[in-house]
């Protein structure tokens, strides 16, 4: 890493995966003064992101990777995540010995894991990064994100992280930040169907859904959700960031992941159904508040 005028540290940084929330994300880094090189699978997003933001484009995975202090992802689930970590034209095989792979996609605890130990075997290090907050905090670079690795390899990525973190914490070990996560996504299965059950009723009832909200958000029933989704639920508007597939594949690790360590998610198996409704009536892509589809 190297000073900037303003004395901050300033590092070359892969960012792999110009999603909804990659876009934004490596357009922080390249805004706070990082040298930054994407990659995407689909070529032309990555030349989108270069017209807008400072930086290069690479090829693959493995040449964004060479030569970069740092390789951020953020990509689709775990074999999409293992295909450009460890696949042949994959990250680590372009990284140089000593950087760190931040892996800010949603996965399951094991393949961070594996990940971790293969990263290990080169000299390499790996944290698991995984983000909240939706597009919007990917926009405003106001994620909250939750880690996990050794406090030597936090300690490196966290300012690179600062540039689109609200707050970032060191959970524990590897696979941590993973499981912190999961029961972010569990909190929110219930939460999204406790809304979603109350904004219909309140339709079917009569009564003006944004006047109530004004109201029982500020009381004990306020939420995030219900701040920033209430209006569009309303509206039945549900193309606000976080896709109902993915929140599928999330849900899958949280109910895997109970099986495994003996917990009980019996709301959240049930909410897991209930957005499987939601994807065979075609909502795969609309987000997560569109559970209330199934109540109207
Ligand atoms: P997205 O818009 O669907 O973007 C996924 C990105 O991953 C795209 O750049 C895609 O490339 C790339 N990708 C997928 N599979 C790949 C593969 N096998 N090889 C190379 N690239 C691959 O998804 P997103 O909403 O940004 O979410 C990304 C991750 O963050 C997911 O794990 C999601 O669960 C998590 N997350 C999302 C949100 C949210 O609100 N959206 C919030 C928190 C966490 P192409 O452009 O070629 O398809």
């Amino acid at each position: 890493m190297k000073g900037n005028k303003q004395g901050a540290q300033m590092a070359k940084v892969a960012f792999l995966g110009l999603g909804v929330m990659g876009f934004p994300m490596a357009g922080h880094l390249a805004a706070k003064g990082h040298e930054v090189t994407v990659y995407n699978r689909t070529a032309a997003k990555a030349e989108a992101w270069v017209a807008r933001h400072k930086g290069r484009a690479a090829a693959t995975p493995r040449d964004a990777a060479t030569g970069a202090e740092f390789v951020m992802a953020c990509v689709g689930n775990d074999d999409d995540l293992a295909q450009v970590a460890s696949g042949p034209d994959g990250a680590f095989s372009g990284m140089a010995k000593g950087a760190v792979f931040v892996d800010h996609t949603t996965v399951s605890a094991q393949i961070t894991r594996k990940l971790a130990t293969e990263a290990a075997a080169l000299d390499l290090h790996f944290v698991d990064a995984p983000v909240s907050g939706g597009q919007a905090g990917a926009e405003n670079g106001q994620l909250s994100i939750m880690c996990g690795g050794t406090p030597e390899d936090y300690a490196r990525a966290e300012p690179v992280m600062a540039a689109y973190a609200r707050i970032c914490r060191l959970i524990g070990d590897s696979g941590a930040g993973q499981l912190a996560k999961m029961m972010n996504q569990i909190c929110i299965a219930g939460l999204m169907q406790g809304l979603s059950e109350a904004l219909a009723f309140g339709q079917k009832a009569g009564l003006d859904g944004e006047k109530v909200v004004e109201v029982i958000s500020q009381g004990a029933a306020g939420s995030w959700q219900m701040v920033n989704r209430h209006k569009t639920m309303l509206q039945d508007k549900f193309d606000y960031g976080f896709a109902v597939d993915w929140m599928r594949k999330d849900l899958g690790i949280c109910l895997d992941t109970a099986d495994e360590i003996g917990a009980r998610l019996p709301v959240t198996a049930l909410v897991d159904q209930f957005y499987k409704d939601v994807q065979l009536m075609g909502g795969g892509r609309g987000d997560t508040s569109s559970l209330i589809r199934r109540l109207k």
